[in-house]
């Protein structure tokens, strides 16, 4: 689906463990909706097989990564396993002021932050698997991670879906197609918000375009 906005944008934040389907969810809300953009971050880690750089991730140093943080460059940043994840706040900004949104797969750290930053412009879903075997169960099968790296994931998970409640929105993937319905339900009404149609409201109540309204004003003055 496509549009065309001047209404500022918004901040999708998509959190959940790692093996819940953030991914696969999210994959899907950005082929429906061309003006939803991903957010990508800049992190110290090592890039993954497959993983490009610009497109999964910008992977940069830690030096770097710390000058960012010097320069105030980042509009959030967290430590995450180990490695440093941050979000460009530049990028953030443009993308605010066009009117496009962004979809973020951050950590609650993350989304804290923006909440707090950016109280208006944020939305908080978090992506709960149906139950911790459930998740174990996705992590062996998507196969791309060795044993012990699937044995600290749940470790994480663990302490990571406690943070749901600070989250505005929780959906339990337990039927892909179900969820997603939950997920897209969840952005389409955040765009309908008051505060994201202020532009296209104020349009139709000062009648402007309106045909009828032009000739009524007309008419009003032939009849002065
Ligand atoms: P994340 O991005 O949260 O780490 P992924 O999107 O990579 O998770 O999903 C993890 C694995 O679970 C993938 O192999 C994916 O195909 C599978 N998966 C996602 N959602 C479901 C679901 N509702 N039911 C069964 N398998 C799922
Ligand atoms: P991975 O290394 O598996 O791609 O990501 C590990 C974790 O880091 C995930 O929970 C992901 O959501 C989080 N993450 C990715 N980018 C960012 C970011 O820019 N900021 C924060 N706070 N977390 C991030």
């Amino acid at each position: 689906m496509s549009s065309s906005r001047s209404e500022r944008g918004l901040l999708l934040v998509v959190s959940s463990p790692s093996g819940a389907g953030k991914t696969t969810l999210c994959n899907r809300l950005r082929r429906e909706f061309e003006n939803l953009e991903f957010s990508v971050s800049y992190t110290t880690r090592a890039p993954r097989g497959g993983e490009r750089h610009g497109v999964d991730y910008y992977f940069v140093s830690p030096g770097d990564f710390d000058e960012m943080i010097a320069r105030d460059e980042l509009a959030e940043y967290a430590l995450v396993h180990g490695n440093s994840y941050g979000t460009s706040a530049r990028r953030v900004h443009e993308a605010l002021d066009r009117g496009r949104d962004l979809l973020f797969d951050i950590d609650f750290q993350g989304g804290r932050q923006l909440r707090r930053k950016l109280p208006d412009d944020v939305v908080l879903v978090f992506v709960l698997p149906p139950s911790l075997v459930e998740l174990e169960r996705r992590l062996r099968a998507r196969a791309t991670d060795a044993l012990e790296v699937i044995e600290r994931r749940l470790r994480v998970a663990r302490e990571e879906i406690r943070h749901y409640s600070e989250y505005d929105y929780v959906i339990v993937n337990d039927d892909l197609d179900r969820a997603y319905e939950a997920l897209r339900a969840v952005y389409v009404a955040e765009r309908q918000r008051t505060r994201r149609q202020r532009g296209a409201a104020e349009a139709v109540v000062s009648g402007q375009g309106s045909l009828l309204m032009g000739a009524a004003d007309e008419g009003a003055q032939e009849g002065r």
